[in-house]
């Protein structure tokens, strides 16, 4: 194969960095990667999206220095992650400033490389296909800014009270899709039995609220210059927000969970509309060895009034029992967080069914 048996790819949609400029082969085995934040803000900045292909029929090693541009959050960029699917390999990275450089052997054929197991649309596509297989009625209820379909997923009762379930707002964290595929195939098995979830409920699931930002590699807005749409969208007039603002109003949820993902090594995040519900789900977790980590986070009725804030609006004006939640990746893979988001699931809808 001669020198260059590796290569790097970022010319696909969803790439970080993408285009020209991003990724720049320094040795035979070796690059320079930039990733990109289309805002700057080294808090959101977690995001690498690129491809690993090795051409030839024999592991190669890869060498990778990953320059960041940000010094306040190194401590969390101690990786990077080599796989595909469910399978993802965690390789030990050293800081220096703000660059981390890796070593890798890669297998041969095509492997990401990533902080974040992907969630991209192709992804989507298989959750949506096991949804419709599995009874779940599909919308599209709007379009994005630049025209990408806003997906919702339903199943349970038509008619009963509707818990609303979204995730990737902010685009790096693919936490919160994997905990909905969890929440779909959770759902999925209670159809097919009649069970008590979609029994009692009807369950409205959006997986991506934000996809021009996934497509477009960004880390927490919707395209350089436009919203964050999880704070800023239902209050601004950009489509995706609108959408998302009008299919909340039809569907008056009772409650609203929106899923994140986030960099803490030791804590899940938990943002709830009120005390009771929180103490509540709290209890039915109780001792669940999955749920390993404290949990952090705060009331959201506080404060001064956001009214571009979602979760706010779903308990504001629609009275949801609402909760944002962001489980770490730190010490999880694939199956444990989709298994998180089943969990998770069953405990809100208990919480719920005290109040309906
Ligand atoms: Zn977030």
């Amino acid at each position: 194969m001669g020198a260059n048996a590796i290569g790097i790819e970022n010319d696909f949609e969803c790439a970080n960095p993408g285009g020209p400029g991003g990724v720049e082969r320094i040795g035979p085995d070796e690059f320079l990667i930039r990733p990109w934040s289309e805002d700057g803000d080294g808090n959101y900045k977690f995001r690498l999206d690129v491809a690993a292909v090795n051409g030839s029929g024999t592991t190669a090693r890869l060498r990778l220095r990953i320059d960041w541009e940000d010094r306040e959050y190194m401590d969390c960029r101690d990786y990077v992650l080599i796989g595909r699917g469910a399978e993802w390999r965690w390789v030990p990275a050293a800081v220096e400033g703000s660059v981390v450089s890796a070593t890798a052997d890669v297998p041969p054929g095509r492997w990401n490389i990533c902080m974040h197991p992907t969630y991209d649309f192709e992804s989507l596509a298989a959750d949506r296909r096991r949804a419709r297989e599995a009874g779940f009625s599909e919308e599209v209820f709007g379009k994005s800014f630049e025209g990408r379909d806003m997906v919702a997923l339903s199943a349970g009762r038509t008619g009963a009270p509707v818990i609303f379930v979204v995730s990737r707002f902010h685009p790096y964290e693919t936490a919160g899709t994997h905990a909905i595929s969890g929440m779909i195939e959770a759902l999925a098995a209670d159809l097919a039995k009649g069970g008590p979830l979609t029994s009692a409920f009807r369950f409205v699931i959006v997986p991506i609220a934000n996809p021009d930002g996934v497509a477009g590699g960004c880390c927490k807005r919707s395209r350089a210059g436009g919203p964050d749409l999880c704070h800023e969208g239902a209050d601004s007039p950009d489509p995706a927000g609108r959408a998302l603002v009008g299919l909340l109003a039809r569907l008056r949820p009772r409650g609203y969970l929106d899923l994140h993902g986030w960099m803490h090594r030791d804590d899940d995040g938990l943002a709830y509309s009120d005390e009771e519900a929180r103490d509540e789900f709290l209890a039915e977790i109780g001792g669940d060895p999955l749920f390993n980590k404290a949990w952090k986070g705060r009331c959201i009725s506080g404060g001064p009034p956001r009214p571009g804030d979602f979760c706010r609006r779903a308990h504001a004006d629609h009275g949801a029992v609402a909760f944002i939640m962001s489980p770490s990746w730190f010490g999880r893979d694939v199956p444990k967080v989709r298994e998180f988001g089943r969990r998770v699931l069953s405990a809100f809808a208990s919480v719920l069914r005290r109040r309906v």
